[in-house]
């Protein structure tokens, strides 16, 4: 996929990679080419995507997806791929309770700074990884209903649920 800089932004090593690694561009991967690559690289930026779903009465939905760094360092840049986006999907890895604090961060800057009306998902990812669990999904279900959200578990690894998130969507 392309890497897509805002005009003007720098390309920078990733030394440190934070929040990084829940699995965001492989689900949308999986998603747009059914792939997963286990040896996929770390987004820099935010590379975009689209994948067209044909529905039961012959219409058409074209899904066109930013997929970001969660890196602290791109945090500055966040604002201009979620302004105007009708959707988000703010992923957390079920094995770190560090990056669902993260994914609440992101969760009340979607809600301060994204487009009114914005509809969110929450994600636990890696999911396949049950015997590595440190989120309890009842944590998800329970953050994701007082801040009115979608929640799925998903895995990109397995395919999991992630033809059923973009669905939650549709619907
Ligand atoms: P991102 O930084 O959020 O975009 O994360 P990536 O999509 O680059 O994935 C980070 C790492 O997690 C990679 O090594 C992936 O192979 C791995 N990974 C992603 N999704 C899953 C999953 O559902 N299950 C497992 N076991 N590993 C995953
Ligand atoms: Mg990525």
């Amino acid at each position: 996929s392309e890497v897509f800089l805002p005009h003007g932004a720098e390309v920078q090593h990733l030394d440190d990679p934070g929040d990084s690694g829940v699995g965001k561009s492989c689900i949308v991967l999986r998603f747009v080419r059914g792939q997963f690559d286990p040896t996929s690289k770390v987004t820099v930026g935010a590379s975009f995507l689209s994948q067209t779903i044909a529905l039961q009465d012959s219409t058409t939905v074209k899904f066109e997806i930013w997929d970001t760094a969660g890196q602290e360092r791109y945090a500055a840049l966040a604002p201009l791929y979620y302004r105007g986006a009708g959707v988000a999907v703010i992923v957390y890895d079920i094995t770190s309770p560090e990056s669902f604090t993260k994914a609440q961060y992101w969760v009340k800057e979607l809600q301060k700074h994204g487009s009114p009306g914005i509809v969110m998902a929450l994600v636990g990812n890696k999911a396949d990884l049950q015997e590595k669990r440190e989120v309890p999904v009842q944590d998800g279900i329970d953050y994701a209903e007082k801040n009115g959200m979608f929640f799925i578990e998903t895995s990109a690894k397995t395919a999991d649920n992630i033809n059923q998130l973009f669905e939650v969507f549709l619907r």
